[in-house]
């Protein structure tokens, strides 16, 4: 299965995308995962990454695409994956109906988590992730830079949603509620 996760910064995608791809049996690909770890290890996409991300700001088209077609060549994604925060622009989203339609494939879905902005902002601001053992603030989860976050969001990854739908592709999920309760939706929106 080939699915597309969408949705606002703070949504869930993440732990909603781990779960899912666990029961489908595929790779969950985030590219916020993929660029954190190359800022971390500090390497060449990593140090071109990191100004947009704590800006807040999305990164530059060329840089994400040449690195998740990367990762869709390695052998586990051939079966199928989970992508997480990939589109997050409509150039993003034909590169990737390009580049399977080169080897005869298609998405099978693209799940979209609504949750109202309220929420969003509670959530985000309130959010901590582990680093060696401890509890931090992630960079870009400072209350001017989530704010900035979700108008980026607004402005550049919202339109993917009505591109999606005209292609009969979308599912909106209501991802209020238990952790359980969104999994089921998602996974029933799969027909699982
Ligand atoms: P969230 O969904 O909580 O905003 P992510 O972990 O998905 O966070 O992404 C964090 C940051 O990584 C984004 O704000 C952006 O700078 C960068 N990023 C992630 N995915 C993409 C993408 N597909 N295109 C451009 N930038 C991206």
């Amino acid at each position: 299965m080939r699915v597309v996760l969408l949705g606002p910064p703070g949504a869930g995608k993440g732990t909603q995308a781990q779960i899912v791809a666990g029961r489908l049996g595929v790779p969950a690909i985030s590219t916020g995962d993929i660029f954190r770890a190359n800022v971390s290890g500090q390497t060449d996409l990593g140090k071109q990454a990191k100004e947009y991300m704590d800006a807040g700001d999305l990164v530059p088209d060329e840089i994400t695409v040449a690195m998740v077609r990367d990762r869709l060549d390695e052998p586990d994604a051939k079966a199928g994956f989970l992508l997480d925060g990939f589109p997050r622009t409509i150039a993003q989203a034909e590169m990737l109906r390009d580049s399977l339609a080169e080897q005869q494939l298609r998405l099978d879905r693209v799940l979209e988590l609504v949750v109202d902005e309220e929420e969003l902002v509670r959530r985000l601001s309130g959010r901590r992730m582990l680093v060696d053992g401890k509890s931090v603030q992630r960079d870009d989860d400072k209350p001017e830079t989530v704010r900035h976050r979700l108008e980026v969001h607004r402005e550049q990854t919202a339109p993917l949603s009505g591109w999606y739908e005209q292609q009969g592709l979308l599912s909106r999920i209501d991802a209020i509620g238990a952790i359980e309760e969104v999994t089921e939706r998602l996974l029933a929106a799969l027909g699982r």
